[in-house]
């Protein structure tokens, strides 16, 4: 059984915008999200860690439920033009260390931890998809979009605003544990 206060007090270290406690039967899967990954993502079927890749939306949404709880993190880091695509994206590797760390301190308690997270993966220079295996299937982290799962209601139902609005930029981060 995790520790939610001894967490909490590591968590409290990390610059996060916010995080909540998630049980996964809260969880909404879609089709539609995948759909905006396919037609307005240029990573889409370019790594293991992008949908098809990732599997279809069934298999995605089992896997997420075989974890009856989850850590739902966000962070946020403003920019001077939220447009600008390049720019946006380039906040992406801060939240990705921030989301590695909040990991491990889940590690630090459960043996079992599946994260999404924000990226298409840009650990290999070039990705082995789709000819060969993932290289690294224990530091790929898939993005929380590729397995379908709305994020709006359940971030807002939590308090954290979906877009903060402004040219503030926000991720968000899954990490699913037992
Ligand atoms: S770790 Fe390498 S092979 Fe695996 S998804 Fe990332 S880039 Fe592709």
């Amino acid at each position: 059984m995790l520790d939610r206060e001894l967490l909490e007090s590591q968590l409290a270290e990390l610059p996060l915008y916010g995080y909540f406690f998630v049980d996964t039967s809260e969880l909404e899967f879609s089709e539609r999200i995948r759909y905006i990954c396919e037609h307005e993502c240029p990573m889409y079927g370019k790594t293991w860690a992008c949908p098809p890749g990732t599997g279809m939306v069934p298999e995605c949404e089992a896997k997420c439920r075989s974890y009856k709880d989850a850590l739902m993190i966000a962070t946020i880091t403003e920019v001077f033009n939220i447009a600008d695509i390049e720019e946006t994206l380039a906040t992406r590797p801060e939240h990705e260390e921030i989301t590695k760390m909040a990991a491990d301190m889940v590690r630090q308690q459960c043996d079992d931890v599946y994260v999404l997270s924000s990226e298409a993966c840009a650990i290999c220079e070039e990705c082995a998809y789709p000819d060969g295996p993932c290289r690294h299937p224990e530091l790929m982290n898939p993005c929380v979009e590729s397995h379908g799962i709305i994020l709006t209601a359940l971030a807002e139902k939590y308090g954290i605003e979906f877009q903060y609005g402004g040219n503030i930029v926000t991720w968000f981060s899954l990490i699913f544990y037992k």
